[in-house]
Order: structure tokens, then C-alpha cells, then sequence
């Protein structure tokens, strides 16, 4: 059973290394953000409670979050553990999860507020039919168009501004330096350097984490055609 926690800045990579991690190691990837969203998605109570908030990029509050991680956690369908990502973002919210649960590790993504800055400017979402972009790792063929339905690119509404950006670094950091300070206390974390492309990112976290090594699909692919 491993249980990890996941952070990192908005465009770190979390979703990316966690469904990389839980692929193969069989683990439950609980992303919070992503249970609201559906909420939100499917008008639920509690999607109408959290649209605002969220909208504004704001944290919505420590009861309702808890209650979320605490109900999700209690569906024993992680035999082989979870990592969850977005969780704990405050400190009390750390110290609620600390009493709750033992954990095996918290992987900490470093990246540098200027590459933040560089990856979530790049950010383009398709205003015909909702593809995403990001101009750094794939541009489309027509500067501004969408190679999907030619429709026009534009910046997601959350990306927005540098100005808003700014101050959503500067809580971010308020917010979770306290928070690693608490794992750090009980050397639970680990901090990988986001930069490197994704397969790099994975291999390090599992090397310091002593988890065995990543193989991409296509080499279990190849293998099996080898054997076979
Ligand atoms: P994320 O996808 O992790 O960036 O989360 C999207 C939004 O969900 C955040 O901007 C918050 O409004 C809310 N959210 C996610 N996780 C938490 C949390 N641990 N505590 C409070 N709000 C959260």
C-alpha cells in the first residue's frame, strides 16, 4: 500500500506525474480540483456552492474540502494506495490529513515562477471546439487557428492576466511554504525539478521515492512483441 501526497504551482505537471504514477503502480489518483469541477459540471448542490469561488480562483473553504477528501477516501477501492493532488493546500488543511492518515511520501514539483509564468502564458484553448494548447510544446500549423476546426485560439478564462497570475503565485506560495514546512518536519518530502520533460520528471520522482523504474507504454508494447 503507498499513500502519497502531490504538489506543486498551476503548471508544475501534477495531473500528468500522478496519472504516470498511478498508472502502473495501480494506484487511485484523487485529484480535488477535478471532484469540484464534476460538481460544477453536473450542477450539483455543491457545484452551485463552489462555481463562484472557483471561478475567482479563490480556495473554497477547509470543511467542505475535508469533507470531500475524508468522503473519498472512505470507498476502499485503493488497495494499492492513492495520490492525491491539490490536497492539503493550507496548513490546517495538512494537519486534519495528518491525523487522518499515514503517509509514505509527498512528492514536492519545483518550478520557477518565470517558467509558471512561460507555461501558462503559452496556454491557448480552441473557441470553436475547446482543444487545448500550449504554443511551447505543439503550435498549430495556422498561427491563431485551430487545427482541429479552424476556429480561433484564445487564453483560457483562468490563465487571464500577468497581473492576476502574479497574485495567484504570490498565495499560492503564502499558502503551501507552511504546508511543506509541516511534511518537511517529518521528512516526508521529496522535490523534483519540474523542468525536464515529463518521462524525466516521472523517473526522478520514482527514483528518490525508491518506486521501480517508469516504462512508457510503447516500450511494454515493443516488449510484448518481442516476446511474442
Ligand atoms: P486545482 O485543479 O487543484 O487547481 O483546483 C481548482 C480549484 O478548486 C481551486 O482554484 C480551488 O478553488 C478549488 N480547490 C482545489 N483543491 C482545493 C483545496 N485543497 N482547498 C480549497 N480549495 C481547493
Amino acid at each position: 500500500m503507498r499513500k502519497y501526497v502531490i504538489m506543486g504551482v498551476q503548471g508544475s505537471g501534477k495531473g500528468t506525474q500522478s496519472a504516470m504514477l498511478a498508472a502502473d503502480l495501480d494506484l487511485v489518483h484523487i485529484s480535488v480540483g477535478d471532484i469540484l469541477r464534476w460538481n460544477v459540471q453536473h450542477h450539483t448542490k455543491l457545484g452551485a456552492h463552489v462555481r463562484r469561488t472557483m471561478a475567482a480562483g479563490e480556495l473554497v473553504g477547509d470543511d467542505l474540502v475535508e469533507g470531500i477528501v475524508r468522503d473519498r477516501l472512505t470507498q476502499h477501492d485503493w488497495n494499492y494506495g492513492f495520490i492525491i493532488d491539490g490536497f492539503p493546500r493550507n496548513e490546517r488543511q495538512a494537519e486534519f490529513f495528518l491525523e487522518s492518515y499515514d503517509i509514505d511520501g509527498v512528492i514536492h514539483l519545483d518550478l520557477p515562477d518565470s517558467e509558471v509564468r512561460r507555461r501558462v502564458m503559452a496556454r491557448r484553448l480552441c473557441s470553436g471546439c475547446g482543444v487545448d494548447y500550449n504554443l511551447l510544446a505543439s503550435s498549430p500549423e495556422v498561427p491563431g487557428k485551430c487545427d482541429v476546426c479552424g476556429g480561433e485560439l484564445v487564453t483560457r478564462e483562468d490563465d487571464t492576466t500577468e497581473e492576476a497570475l502574479a497574485v495567484r503565485l504570490r498565495e499560492y506560495h503564502q499558502k503551501t511554504n507552511p504546508v511543506l514546512d509541516i511534511f518537511r518536519r517529518k521528512e516526508y518530502v521529496v522535490t523534483v525539478d519540474a523542468r525536464p520533460e515529463p518521462e524525466q520528471v516521472q523517473q526522478e520522482i520514482r527514483t528518490r521515492l525508491g518506486l521501480p523504474p517508469y516504462r512508457p507504454a510503447s516500450q511494454d508494447h515493443t516488449a510484448r512483441q518481442a516476446a511474442g
